[in-house]
């Protein structure tokens, strides 16, 4: 079993009213905590643990508005906090300059499809993917913008995945995202030239709301496709290699507007950690001379420089091996990434390069 966290936003607007009436609640029960630490300190050279606050904190949630065990969460974490930090006295939280916040825990909430119920009142909020698991605890919390989110920490069974026998090499790309070493092709949308026009309005009409949200729904988009992308290729492939290339590299180029739109590096760290979870090899690799390479027989006869860039598809003049230009350098990732032991079968292995 492991623990995740799950963000979601709060749909209704006017939620957010009762939630920082309980909010300024949580805020009196911790500085309640703080103050008697305090002072117990100042009396008696001694702290108070989680359990003491607890019983000092007893039947005080119904006047503030609270479940019984948000007032012990609060306490817990209070307490919690003072170990951490290794102090008798924390910060106080501000009504005005502290962000929400409401803990709970699984017995003081309710949730039914999108909508989660505390203190008798529900409150809806946007299922952005499912929950898919036994909620343990979690919090209402106020980002800086003063939206609202319910954060749910969840037990998820840890997923074992039955080998597939398959690898593959990842040649990422700078229009469709990505070509694999056996050919399929993982394509996605340029977003940034699709919003191009309406952002450049945005700019011009100096609409500086409207500039962040159309930046913030391609960040959130790219997010999403990049998701859906590494979850499918950490469950179907066995081994995975990715080139190292370094998109600030590219991004001085001409191309930059594909390359920031590719985003290799949330993909590739996603990539990263999803195979550790799931037990996928992942590897990065050099993947300088990757392209002019060929994969067959490993001269480098493949068409090389600016001009290169243009061509397609090739033909070896070693070996007559006929290329597709993405998925041959995909090949020779992958076979950058395996063992030594599994490379030696090959005539002459690749030099090691210096970086682009
Ligand atoms: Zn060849």
């Amino acid at each position: 079993m492991n623990l995740t966290t799950l963000s979601y936003r709060i749909k209704d607007e006017t939620a957010g009213k009762h939630l920082i009436q309980m909010s300024y609640s949580c805020t009196f029960v911790w500085n309640f905590c703080n103050q008697s630490n305090a002072e117990r300190w100042a009396k008696f050279g001694k702290t108070f643990t989680a359990f003491d606050l607890n019983k000092l904190t007893a039947g005080c949630a119904k006047d503030l508005g609270l479940h019984s065990q948000t007032v012990q969460a609060v306490a817990e974490e209070y307490a919690k906090c003072c170990k951490q930090f290794k102090r008798v006295k924390l910060n106080w939280r501000s009504r005005k300059k502290s962000l929400g916040w409401i803990p709970f825990k699984a017995s003081g909430i309710k949730i039914e499809h999108d909508s989660i119920t505390y203190g008798g009142r529900p409150f809806r909020f946007w299922l952005s993917r499912p929950i898919g698991g036994r909620v343990r605890f979690g919090s209402f919390a106020q980002d800086s913008k003063g939206h609202w989110f319910v954060n749910l920490v969840v037990e998820k069974s840890v997923e074992i995945r039955t080998p597939t026998g398959k690898e593959c090499g990842i040649d990422l790309g700078l229009k469709t995202l990505a070509t694999l070493s056996d050919g399929v092709e993982l394509s996605r949308e340029n977003l940034t030239r699709q919003y191009e026009v309406q952002l450049a309005r945005a700019q011009r009409a100096r609409k500086k709301k409207r500039v962040t949200a159309i930046h913030t729904k391609i960040k959130n988009k790219r997010k999403d496709w990049n998701h859906k992308a590494t979850t499918r290729l950490v469950r179907e492939y066995d081994r995975i290699s990715v080139g190292n290339v370094s998109s600030s590299n590219l991004k001085k180029t001409r191309m930059a507007k594909s390359v920031s739109d590719a985003g290799w590096a949330d993909f590739k760290l996603m990539l990263s950690y999803k195979s550790i979870g799931i037990g996928t090899v992942y590897t990065e690799v050099n993947e300088s001379f990757s392209t002019v390479t060929c994969s067959s027989c490993k001269a480098r006869s493949g068409p090389r420089g600016q001009a290169g860039l243009g061509v397609r598809e090739w033909v070896c003049v070693e070996c007559g091996s006929r290329h597709n230009r993405d998925q041959n350098a995909a090949k020779n990732i992958l076979w950058h990434g395996l063992p030594r032991i599994l490379r030696t079968g090959h005539c002459t292995p690749l030099r090691e390069s210096p970086r682009l």
